[in-house]
């Protein structure tokens, strides 16, 4: 029997353990946490349970074992992860931070750069470690994330590292990394996405290397945002940063944009299940107000038609959702932690449909699902931003699905016979700025100035 849904003794012990994690640590920290409206401050209330969570081997668990990682398959990471995001998708966010951090260690780096930083990672005593991944830069003019592989040399990702020496010279600026750390001195370790090479464009003049806390030169900012407010977000400014050359991931020189897509997409099924665990929270608490509350009629309005029939609906999305979910997570174990097309439909197709799952509930709750005492605040919330984060599903994940779709190699029914998608460079640019400009034979071509008076 080949296609079984049952979890194993192991999966139903590890469901067990982060729900009780989830339920009996992490909860009692979140509604102050999420109140509080300092970001700095909102996310060091998280701070012990973030310990807890790396002593019970639940903060590294994604990492690969012969590092002092956890060693968990991504469909196992999965489905823990799900009991922390019914809870709050916000600090699984930061867990997440450390797999999104290091796993481009473990898969672009030499065998002594994953000994130095994912064993580091992995064995801190004090518990507070934090991986970060850093790829995302502010928008205005050219700047932004989405187009960075437009073949503009001028486009795209514009943090430079400039090779001085033994060190590359780092200057510009980032967004939306947690590479904070808990004090806004910086995380441990970041993997950032660099321009290696300013004369070509982002499928071949970007790298990745790992920038250590303490490296002088970069100043962090935290981000106050609406949602997954437990988590940190973080402005960053280099100048004239050092790095030294062997942070620089080998495999990764002159293809930090397989990094960025390779690594949205292995993030693709957790941030689906996020949005499972997030519509599976809300719907739970819708079905207990429908089950309780008359509305002034003569019965709880769970005996209503319209209740019924939109929670059962509720009810089969979440249900597939999360086969999705783990179906993306399984094929991420089955083809070398490779994802580029199953993760991101899977990421897009889940969180857009949990999304409107979780309104659905608040139209069944009605009014008083705005009254803060139900939650529904925060589920809503929640639940917008996982479409737009994580490589958002509009710019990069349907970009990159259409990329795949387009290419001439592309087997339509790769997905449903488990064949491995390569995925390459000739996949990437598509739906650019620079596309739309290149389109018209011998027009003439487009600077970056012109792009940004256009
Ligand atoms: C809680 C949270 C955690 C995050 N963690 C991290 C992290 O750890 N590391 C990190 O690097 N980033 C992180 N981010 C940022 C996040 O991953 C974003 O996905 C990323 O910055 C890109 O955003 P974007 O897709 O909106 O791109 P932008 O470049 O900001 O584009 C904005 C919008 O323009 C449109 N658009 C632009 N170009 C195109 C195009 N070519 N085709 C179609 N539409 C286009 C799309 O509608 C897109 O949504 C985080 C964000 C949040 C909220």
């Amino acid at each position: 029997m080949a296609i079984d849904f049952t979890m194993s003794a192991a999966q139903k012990s590890l469901q067990a353990k982060a729900r009780d994690f989830s339920e009996t640590i992490l909860a009692p920290v979140i509604p102050g946490a999420d109140r509080e409206p300092d970001p700095m401050l909102a996310y060091a209330k998280t701070k012990p349970a973030y310990i807890e969570a790396y002593r019970a081997g639940i903060a590294m668990a994604m990492l690969p074992q012969e590092y002092g990682g956890g060693g968990l398959s991504c469909l196992d990471f999965t489905i823990a992860a799900e009991e922390i995001c019914a809870i709050d998708p916000g600090f699984a966010c930061t867990v997440l931070c450390n797999g999104l951090g290091l796993m481009p260690v473990s898969w672009y780096g030499t065998e002594e750069q994953k000994k130095r930083f994912i064993g580091a990672a992995t064995s801190d005593p004090a518990g507070e470690y934090l991986g970060a991944w850093t790829a995302g830069e502010p928008p205005g003019g050219t700047g932004g994330t989405a187009n960075f592989d437009s073949p503009i040399p001028t486009a795209g990702i514009g943090l430079t590292a400039v090779l001085h020496g033994d060190h590359y010279v780092l200057n510009g600026r980032k967004k939306w990394s947690s590479a904070a750390g808990w004090d806004g001195l910086g995380a441990n370790a970041q993997t950032v996405i660099v321009r290696t090479n300013g004369s070509v464009g982002g499928t071949q003049g970007l790298s990745a290397m790992v920038v250590e806390r303490g490296t002088p030169g970069i100043t962090y900012t935290f981000l106050d945002k609406e949602a997954h407010r437990t988590t940190s977000n973080a402005f960053i400014e280099f100048k004239d940063a050092r790095v030294p050359v062997e942070n620089l991931l080998p495999g990764a020189e002159g293809n930090g944009d397989l990094v960025i897509n390779r690594n949205f997409a292995w993030s693709g099924p957790v941030a689906a299940i996020a949005a499972v665990g997030v519509a599976r929270a809300a719907y739970e608490a819708a079905l207990k107000f429908a089950k309780k509350n008359t509305a002034g009629s003569l019965t709880p309005i769970i005996q209503f038609q319209n209740v019924g029939y939109v929670l059962g609906d509720v009810a089969a999305r979440i249900e597939s959702a999360r086969y999705f979910s783990w179906r993306a997570a399984d094929y991420l174990d089955k083809h070398d932690q490779h994802a580029e097309l199953v993760g991101a439909m899977c990421k897009i197709n889940v969180t857009e449909t949990m999304f409107d799952c979780v309104y659905k509930c608040m139209q069944i709750v009605g009014v008083n699902s705005l009254s803060k005492e139900y939650g529904f605040n925060k589920y809503l919330r929640d639940a917008a931003l996982l479409p737009i984060y994580d490589g958002g599903n509009m710019g990069m994940q349907r970009r990159r699905v259409h990329g795949v779709l387009a290419h001439d190699s592309f087997n339509p029914r790769a997905a449903m016979d488990d064949e491995t998608v390569y995925f390459q460079k000739t996949m990437e640019s598509i739906g650019t700025v620079a596309d739309a400009y290149k389109a018209p034979p011998g027009a003439p071509a487009v600077s970056a100035a012109t792009l940004e008076m256009a």
